[in-house]
């Protein structure tokens, strides 16, 4: 076994760092270097952009010439990255003779410190570096004194990794101790109920969160994930049967907020899409507890995607409407080349599809209706405008589904609608 490195963190606010080189490595690091408040010089005679904004800026000082002995003094800190071998080995050397950690990046041999891959998320910081090499008989061909360090590509890798683990909320980021203040609350669209379908954004809060407020349609599947110690308010509805009343709903966001809580009120497809987020919104923001919404796919959108059916499509559909169907539909966008897409329509289908027809559109109008789109119970029914509603209830049709109307319905496999023995085709 090798001496392995000691891993540390520096803090180079208000110190001197010294980058001698002007391409994209060393300009990486210099930036690196300021965004960490250093005091940083580059030495280059050319640099590139980067350097030379940043400069331009007064963020940094660029020294537009070649290195030379003497360029580190008063520096806490060195990048050799020129670039030139015979260069860095000098800075390195000058390093080593002020006691000066350098990092070097054409030849760890001789390097003093190395730059770890980092992922940062809420104030975490995962660095990941490689243990000093094991010294390995040069293989014929080698610059022997050319010396790697460890497997960079490897190390971003996991870095990048880990990244996106921290991201979708897959490693455990919920801070054990939280800082006094109120709590926030996230209005996170879900998707359609699909795990797979939920934002990173949004997992990542919940992954956070002490209290998790959801919905009968929200991606339910995640709850299984939540820490032991996370509340979950299971405030499911279904049509007909508001278990919740919207006014309990926002005070039960409210009062956790403000008892200090993170709160992700998850709910099913988009916050703003016939989803109340508005209200909920207004509820806590009139409380002033802090909002954030995370939007999600809204089903509108996905479900008739589920059954192959694009809301638009060339020369068929311009444009499409949502409207909620669970009352009188009233007046709403007419046209053949206008999709409608009803939601919470199943319980008054036969009544919509006739406001529709006596609104003008053609009985003929191709019609699907999808049930638990992504969900096990999957299944598209199709029709007419006329004839719809007995299919639908032939086959026994129950919410949730969404209702496509429009020709874009023919673009399903799921169109033609199946022909019952004796039956005709429907009219078009
Ligand atoms: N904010 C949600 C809509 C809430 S209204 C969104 O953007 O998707 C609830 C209605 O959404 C249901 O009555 C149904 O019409 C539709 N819906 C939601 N999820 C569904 C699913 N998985 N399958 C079919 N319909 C769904």
């Amino acid at each position: 076994m090798s001496t392995p490195l000691l891993p540390v963190q520096l803090d180079v606010a208000g110190r001197l760092v010294v980058v001698v080189g002007g391409g994209p490595v060393a300009a990486r690091r210099a930036l690196a270097a300021v965004e960490a408040g250093g005091v940083v010089v580059v030495v280059a005679p050319w640099a590139c952009e980067d350097v030379v904004e940043a400069a331009q800026a007064g963020r940094l000082d660029w020294w537009p010439r070649d290195y030379v002995p003497g360029d580190l003094d008063g520096a806490w800190f060195a990048h050799a990255a020129t670039g030139d071998h015979d260069v860095d080995a000098a800075v390195s050397t000058e390093a080593e003779s002020r006691r000066v950690f350098c990092v070097n990046a054409g030849d760890a041999a001789v390097a003093t410190a190395w730059v770890p891959a980092v992922a940062r998320a809420d104030g975490v910081v995962v660095s990941v570096g490689s243990d000093r090499p094991t010294p390995s008989p040069p293989h014929p061909g080698d610059h022997a004194s050319r010396v790697r360090h460890g497997d960079p590509r490897r190390v971003r890798r996991l870095r990048d990794a880990i990244a996106t683990a921290l991201d979708t909320g897959d490693l455990p980021l919920r801070p054990q101790r939280r800082s006094p203040g109120p709590g926030r609350v996230a209005l996170v669209g879900g998707g359609p109920g699909d795990v797979g379908l939920l934002t990173t954004r949004g997992r990542r809060l919940l992954a956070r969160a002490d209290v998790v407020v959801v919905d009968a349609l929200a991606p339910r599947g995640v709850l299984a994930d939540l820490d032991d110690d996370v509340l979950v308010v299971d405030v499911g509805k279904t049509p007909g049967h508001h278990l919740v009343p919207q006014e309990e709903i926002n005070r039960v966001l409210v009062e956790h907020a403000l008892a200090g809580r993170d709160v992700v009120r998850l709910k099913g497809g988009d916050p703003y899409v016939l989803g109340r987020g508005g209200e909920e919104r207004a509820a806590c923001e009139a409380a002033g507890v802090a909002v954030e919404v995370v939007p999600g796919v809204t089903s509108a959108v996905s479900v008739p995607a589920a059954a192959g059916i694009p809301v638009t499509h060339r020369g068929v559909a311009r444009g499409f409407s949502v409207v909620s169907a669970h009352e009188e539909l009233g007046d709403v966008p007419g046209g053949a080349e206008h999709t409608l897409v009803l939601l919470m329509g199943v319980a008054r289908l036969r009544e919509s599809c006739a406001t529709l027809v006596a609104g003008g559109r053609a009985e003929g109008t191709p019609v699907a209706v999808v049930e638990d789109g992504y969900g096990p119970r999957q299944r598209t029914t199709t029709g007419t405008l006329a004839d719809v509603a007995d299919r639908a209830e032939a086959v026994g049709v129950r919410s949730p589904a969404v209702v496509v109307v429009g020709d874009v319905v023919t673009l399903s496999p799921a169109w033609p609608p199946v022909i019952k023995d004796g039956a005709h085709p429907p009219p078009r």
